[in-house]
């Protein structure tokens, strides 16, 4: 049976070490999020970051429009918090309704203020193997996990499912970046239980029930990105986790193995963002 890789557990040990942090320095970094339109998974999400912020003792504010607010307004939004110097970190929670323009809208985000690290400067550097000022949340996660698990990336084969800007783009930069050698799959992929059964790890990041336990390696690394509910209600991964956890040697859950450890590198990102404008290096 597959090992379970805790991202709960990994969560609260990071967030404990910030609190801690934070208090020794007696700093409070500001987080804010820009949330637009009254989506129920998006609220669940903010309200999430927002307690986890609080919890580690961070200033949280979250800054909620209608779904017909103009792209202006927002850039205009944007604008004034990226000038305004008790703002640490701001974040736009994706997506956005159809009428703006997301990469307009995460292009104007300051990149030193870019805590999601999706604006053109942060990418490019992610793309071109240099450092950005911060990694995105959801991959800098996963690659935690692995690590706290002792899991090496370099020369495996890592197949990631999904190309979205958010998960599957950065996460394979990010492997590649780790010397791992990758492959991205995605709808128009033809035969991908080929390719996963050759995947020393396998990210899927999809968000739909695809990955059955047939189709992995012996003794692969499975993490799940996935979270969708299914026709009962009950949430959900990519990944059926009872066939596959017989097959794998680790396995992220959902929930609690991905989604914590998103917020976690998000509190940890913000924590850098503070740190970088202020000067403190540890
Ligand atoms: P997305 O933008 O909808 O991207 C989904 C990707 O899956 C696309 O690249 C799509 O391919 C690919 N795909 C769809 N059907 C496929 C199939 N049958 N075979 C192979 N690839 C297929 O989604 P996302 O924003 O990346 O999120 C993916 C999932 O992760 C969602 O369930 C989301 O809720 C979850 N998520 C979780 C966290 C977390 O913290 N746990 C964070 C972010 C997202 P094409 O590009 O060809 O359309």
């Amino acid at each position: 049976m597959a090992i379970i890789l805790d991202g709960k557990n990994l969560r609260d040990k990071i967030l404990d070490n910030l609190s801690l942090e934070l208090a020794k320095y007696a700093i409070k970094p500001k987080l804010v999020v820009i949330l637009v339109g009254n989506d129920p998974a998006s609220q669940v999400y903010v309200n999430n970051k927002r307690k986890m912020a609080v919890r580690v003792g961070m200033h949280s504010e979250v800054v909620n429009y209608q779904a017909d607010v103009s792209e202006d307004e927002l850039l205009d939004k944007i604008n004034e918090l990226n000038n305004d110097i008790s703002v640490d970190a701001i974040l736009v929670q994706l997506p956005l309704p159809a009428h703006i323009n997301p990469n307009r809208v995460i292009a104007e985000i300051s990149p030193f203020k870019d805590v999601d690290g999706f604006t053109p400067y942060n990418f490019s550097k992610l793309f071109c193997g240099a450092q950005p000022i911060v990694y995105p949340c959801t991959p800098r996660g996963i690659l935690l996990l692995l690590r706290e698990y002792g899991i090496e990336v370099e020369g495996k084969h890592a197949v990631v499912i999904g190309r979205s800007s958010i998960v599957g783009r950065p996460m394979a930069q990010m492997l590649l970046n780790k010397n791992a050698t990758v492959t991205m799959c995605h709808s128009y992929t033809k035969n991908l239980e080929q390719i996963t059964k050759t995947a020393d790890i396998l990210v899927s990041a999809v968000g739909k029930n695809i990955i059955k336990g047939e189709m992995l390696k012996n003794n692969s690394v499975v993490i799940d990105v996935g979270i969708f509910k299914d026709e009962y209600g009950k949430l959900r991964g990519d990944v059926d986790f009872d066939s596959s956890s017989k097959i794998a040697s680790y396995i992220s859950p959902v929930p609690g193995g991905v989604g914590p450890m998103t917020i976690a590198s998000l509190m940890l990102n913000t924590v850098e963002l503070y740190k970088l404008k202020n000067g403190i290096n540890d």
